[in-house]
């Protein structure tokens, strides 16, 4: 796993990464960005043991000014090497599709999802917290949590607890219901609090991608700049209706050709055939979350290959699949070293960084 925690590794190659994010934060305060942005997190780092402690290049950062020289024997060693973790893992992995529920609803609804789809197992408990431990624990620097809408209702207390748990690490993307009466108002509202995106799950949410009924929403989604997160393919727990289907989802991106469309699990789940058939070459985003252990990985490797590196992301689908398994597997595949760095990072930055940017739309 050294590749994804180079803190863990030689300080060479990392001195450049730090530099550059102390440089990017810089700009905003630095003072202001530690207080606010990265103590919470250092908080939470600095109960668990630290990597390297012998080598962790607190003295290079001061000889090579990553870090103010005055700050030398004022910050502890530990404080130093913890802030540096944090920064550099902004710059390594981030994951584009995982899950968690509020913690007194956390084991119910496991429950339930578990025994509705036979096969699949969690890793962690759906708590917040327990994924933020897997996030440490794999070096993955980010995480987009999905919520699933599963009735008009849930609209208000999604959103209330999207706003309690957003960080710098964490950035929740909540959903509305197609049935509700208020939809449009509801994506304003999604944007106007600052939120990145939506994500949408045609079987909870009883609807096919291709509906007519879908096209205001689509329609707002891309006029707000928001990222729509979509299951895409069949789905473990549900019968194999053609509800997210390749073909239509090439149509939805070429009718809304400013829709930024995220498919999940590489295309299509257990659709891929047809996502080699109609998406794939396409400049339509994909994460690679319940790929890797349903495919033979050539076969994996060979669509990664033929798919624009630029619309690449990396997924887990947490809790349903170990982040550090699929780091492994991927790892595994061999990808060109540019390649896997667009897809556990930069595309996922700049996605996240464009939608973040995006015009104020006045709400
Ligand atoms: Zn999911």
């Amino acid at each position: 796993m050294r590749r994804f925690s180079p803190l863990g590794g030689n300080t060479s190659c990392w001195g450049q990464i730090l530099r550059h994010s102390l440089r990017m934060t810089s700009r905003g305060g630095l003072k202001e960005y530690l207080q606010t942005r990265i103590a919470p997190v250092l908080h939470r780092t600095l109960q668990k043991p630290l990597i390297g402690r012998g080598d962790c290049g607190y003295d290079m950062c001061f000889r090579e000014n990553v870090l103010p020289r005055r700050w030398q024997g004022v910050w502890p060693q530990d404080i130093v090497v913890a802030f540096l973790k944090v920064l550099s893992m902004q710059h390594q992995v981030i994951d584009f599709h995982t899950h968690a529920f509020p913690d007194d609803l956390a084991p119910s609804a496991m429950r339930t999802l578990l025994a509705e789809a036979p096969g699949i197992r969690a890793h962690l408990d759906g708590t917040v917290g327990a994924l933020l431990g897997s996030m440490d624990d794999a070096g993955i620097a980010q995480s987009v949590i999905c919520c699933i809408a599963t009735k008009p209702q849930q609209f208000d207390p999604i959103v209330r607890w999207c706003d309690s748990i957003r960080s710098t690490r964490l950035i929740p993307l909540p959903s509305v219901h197609p049935n509700d009466p208020e939809i449009v108002e509801h994506i304003g509202l999604i944007k106007a609090r600052g939120f990145l995106g939506v994500k949408m799950h045609p079987y909870y949410q009883d609807f096919y991608v291709g509906d007519d009924r879908m096209s205001p929403f689509y329609e707002e989604v891309s006029r707000q700049g928001l990222l729509l997160v979509m299951h895409t393919g069949f789905d473990i727990a549900f019968p194999r209706d053609r509800r997210a289907d390749p073909e239509t989802l090439l149509r939805i991106s070429e009718a809304f050709p400013q829709l930024k469309l995220v498919t999940t699990h590489l295309g299509g789940w257990q659709q891929w055939d047809e996502v080699r058939r109609h998406l794939l070459g396409r400049p339509i985003y994909m994460e690679i979350s319940f790929a890797m252990q349903d495919l033979s990985l050539s076969v994996v490797r060979e669509m990664l290959m033929n798919h624009p590196e630029e619309y690449l992301l990396f997924g887990t689908d947490s809790p349903w699949t170990g982040p550090k398994e699929t780091l492994q597997l991927l790892e595994g595949l061999e990808l060109p070293p540019s390649r896997l760095d667009r897809m556990l990072w930069r595309n996922a930055a700049d996605l996240l960084g464009q939608a973040s940017d995006s015009p104020d739309s006045g709400y």
